[in-house]
């Protein structure tokens, strides 16, 4: 040991320079104290000694949990916070360390430049330096209370403070004379401007413009009760502290070609852009920094999904022949040639039945896509190898509607599409039930149809290998799996979960990012978008005239109106008056209604009587909302309509002209929020569904968008935004498929099977029961 040149040196800077990193203070202090010890040249015995404590004092940070229990560190290890501030911090979800790293700024004020008074700009955020003129306590009038005001002037103007709170407490020091700093929104009151709460600083005298504080600050939104100021230190205290704790995880060719920064540098950066920093650029989140951190939190997501996705599809499946010559017949035997888009994502799906392993694909497409026809081509697959398949729809209405459209099809094409389909819906009588039931046990159904009473205990099957899955974001992730898990043999069916209208690909790639996707983006030759027409109510005429134009030429109509259930009983009866009028107004014309609350025989004699035509109008609750096709029928009057969501306005629609003839949609509607209007204004402007599913998101962001069932497969994101980052988590995906597909088991990156372990873990183990 003696022998070992410069020991002293290189463990001091190392040491120093371990301890200039932005770690927490007790580490800081451990790497000091080494450094200390090897100041200077040591001897033998001495030397040992040293050596050996050092190793014992560094011997914690060897763990690679060490970072990671550091960053969980609850918040009041930061200086200045106690246990009241951790409560307000915890109120808004900021319980650890990390949790205030991967706070960002919500916008940045830029202090470089210092507005005059007379140039404030109402609606605008800004900072300037005037001198209180005055300052007073007055009463609020109506309210109680009282707030504290100053008057502030520069030569240019005055504009008045106002506070509602803490008016004491800045009495002593806003007095009559300083100069100060104000920076905050300005506002109009009456004919004057005013800033409510601004944040100020006082000036000494020498100290004539900005100069203490950074000139470009990071504003938080910061929780209740904590000053912004305070909250600002407190995240710099984090920064300071932990973030050369923080990893990064993205592959290196990735960061390369993207000229990412280190996630510790991207952090320092966020929170402190220096003087020079692009504001424009850090509002919108659209600097290298930020996708750093955008694209860190996505990938980990991504591969974790990426796992799950191999796991399964590693696991023992049933392999289809796909190879019988009857499965191109029935092809070939369909009432119409695919579209290249189908016949993609037939060739996908094909692929995927005739490997070993269990399929588990998204099939997406606009509504008259023709998804159902793919699907039955992959019923005709699995029933030509002796198989059996089940469908699941999630409403009565629409199994039924499944059930006429696949008997059709099976029908319509001679012994090659000759397959034997089943329903079973709760309102199967219990006599045919238990028939179909114990057809299905003997293997005599090919083809089964049904709602979720399909999944329940007692259906137990031959044969099945394949589940397709109608979802239309109403099926819980339990269902889903207890279908999935009738297995053939203890091997798992092939699943097909397709949806009602698209999901953008943001959501496709993380709620569903488990699955394949197959795209059906193309609809069938000689379909014309529906004409779109939005009245407001009062303008029944029109409508009336409409009906009337339409039964005219010999073609039907649909009434749809809302119905919700905390307002059901005022809904139904909306419909109902509704029918009676339409009733009165043509005395010629058969009416139906048909809603919810009406038991399945009645609801099936009402579809059978529009279906053949011989009912001209069909007055509805949203029940039609999914799937029924029925080609006669040309116009959709769609009541209430900004009481629907755009993606179900889009299915209605969808509804009407699906053949050659040119649909008519009406939305009739009172004005409402904001929301609702853009929600029409989309429906106007588009009727492809993909790009209405991007403004449904945009709407309304992630959560509402998948509806309540669906939320909870809502991946919790800290920072990345399914809106606004939608070409990153493209971006994260591929990479994170190649990481899987090179390393399955993550072996040359354990850090990233820990940090995806730790992130996701729960979360995806969570899924697996979907
Ligand atoms: P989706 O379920 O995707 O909304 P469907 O499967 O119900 O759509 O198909 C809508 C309509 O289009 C059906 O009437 C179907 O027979 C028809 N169709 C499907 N594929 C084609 C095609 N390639 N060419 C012409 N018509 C088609
Ligand atoms: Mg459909």
């Amino acid at each position: 040991m003696d022998r070992v040149r410069n020991l002293e040196s290189s463990v001091a800077g190392a040491s120093r320079r371990a301890a200039a990193l932005a770690i927490p203070p007790d580490a800081r202090v451990i790497f000091e104290k080494v450094a200390r010890r090897f100041a200077s040249p040591l001897q033998g015995e001495e030397r040992i000694a040293a050596v050996r404590e050092a190793l014992d004092l560094l011997h914690p940070f060897l763990d690679p949990a060490w970072a990671e229990q550091a960053l969980a560190r609850p918040v009041d290890r930061l200086p200045g916070v106690g246990p009241r501030r951790a409560e307000a911090l915890a109120q808004r979800g900021l319980r650890s360390i990390a949790d205030l790293l991967f706070r960002l700024p919500s916008r940045y004020d830029d202090r470089r430049t210092v507005a005059l008074i007379g140039d404030l700009e109402v609606g605008s955020r800004a900072t300037f330096v005037g001198d209180v003129l005055t300052v007073d306590f007055v009463a609020r009038r109506g309210r109680g209370g009282r707030l504290f005001q100053a008057l502030v002037g520069d030569q240019t103007g005055t504009v008045t403070l106002k506070w509602f709170r803490g008016g004491e407490a800045l009495q002593s020091s806003l007095r009559k004379g300083r100069r100060i700093r104000v920076t905050g929104d300005v506002r109009r009151y009456r004919f004057t401007r005013e800033l409510i709460h601004p944040e100020i600083d006082l000036l000494s005298e020498e100290e004539e413009g900005p100069a203490s504080d950074p000139r470009v600050v990071p504003d938080y939104a910061a929780p209740e009760g904590i000053p912004p100021r305070t909250f600002r230190r407190t995240i710099a205290a984090a920064v300071k502290g932990y973030a050369d704790l923080t990893d990064s995880h993205l592959p290196e060719d990735l960061v390369r070609e993207r000229q990412l920064p280190e996630t510790a540098v991207a952090l320092r950066w966020i929170h402190d852009p220096g003087e020079d920093a692009d504001l424009d650029a850090l509002r919108t989140r659209e600097t290298p920094a930020h996708q750093r951190l955008v694209l860190e939190e996505l990938y980990l997501l991504e591969v974790g999904l990426a796992l799950r996705r191999a796991k399964r599809a590693a696991e023992a499946g049933i392999a289809i022949d796909v190879a019988r010559p009857r499965i191109d017949a029935a092809e070939a035997a369909l009432p119409f040639r695919l579209t290249a888009a189908q016949s993609r994502a037939w060739g996908e799906i094909r692929a995927d039945l005739a490997r070993p392993h269990p399929m588990s694909r998204l099939l997406q497409g606009d509504v008259g896509s023709g998804k159902t026809a793919v699907a039955f081509l992959a019923a005709i697959a699995a029933a030509e190898s002796g198989f059996q398949t089940a469908l699941m729809a999630p409403t009565e209405l629409l199994a039924e509607q499944h059930e006429r459209t696949l008997l059709q099809l099976a029908a319509g094409g001679g012994r090659a599409t000759r397959i034997r389909v089943a329903l079973l819906t709760a309102s199967v009588p219990r006599t045919d039930a238990e028939g179909i039931r114990s057809r299905l046990g003997r293997g005599e159904v090919d083809l089964v149809v049904g709602t979720h009473a399909l999944v329940q205990g007692e259906v137990a099957f031959a044969r099945l290998a394949l589940a397709v899955v109608d979802e239309q974001h109403r099926f819980g992730v339990l269902q889903r799996a207890a279908l999935a898990q009738k297995s053939h043999a203890g091997l798992s069916p092939h699943t097909l979960v397709m949806t009602a209208t698209p999901i953008p690909r943001s959501l496709a790639l993380t709620v569903y990012g488990d699955l394949d996707l197959s795209v059906i983006d193309e609809l069938p030759p000689g379909r014309r978008p529906p004409e779109t027409v939005l009245l407001r109510s009062g303008e029944g005429q029109r409508v009336t005239a409409l009906i009337r134009e339409t039964v005219a030429r010999g073609e039907q109509v649909y009434v749809v109106y809302p119905l919700v259930e905390e307002s059901e009983k005022t809904d139904l009866r909306a419909a109902t008056e509704s029918t009676e009028r339409i009733r009165a107004a043509f005395p010629e014309l058969r009416v139906d209604l048909v809603h919810g609350r009406l038991d399945s025989s009645a609801r099936a004699e009402a579809m059978a009587r529009f279906v053949e035509g011989s009912t001209q109008i069909l007055v509805s609750t949203t029940v039609i909302e999914v799937g029924v096709d029925i080609p006669n029928a040309t116009l959709m009057v769609v009541e209430h309509a900004e009481r629907f969501g755009l993606a179900q306005l889009h299915q209605l629609r969808g509804r009407v002209g699906r053949r050659d003839r040119l649909g008519t949609c009406v939305l009739v509607a009172r004005a409402a929020s904001e929301d609702s209007e853009a929600r029409l204004r989309a429906m106007l402007e588009t009727s492809d569904g993909f790009r209405i599913a991007d403004a449904d998101l945009r709407i309304r962001g992630p959560g509402e968008f998948l509806g309540t069932r669906q939320h909870g497969r809502l991946p919790d994101l800290r920072i990345a935004d399914l809106v606004r980052d939608t070409r990153l988590v493209s971006l994260a995906r591929e990479a994170a498929l190649a990481t899987v597909r090179r390393d399955p088991g993550l072996h040359r990156v354990p850090d990233l099977a820990r940090a995806v372990e730790r992130r996701w873990g729960e979360r995806l183990a969570l899924m697996e029961i979907g």
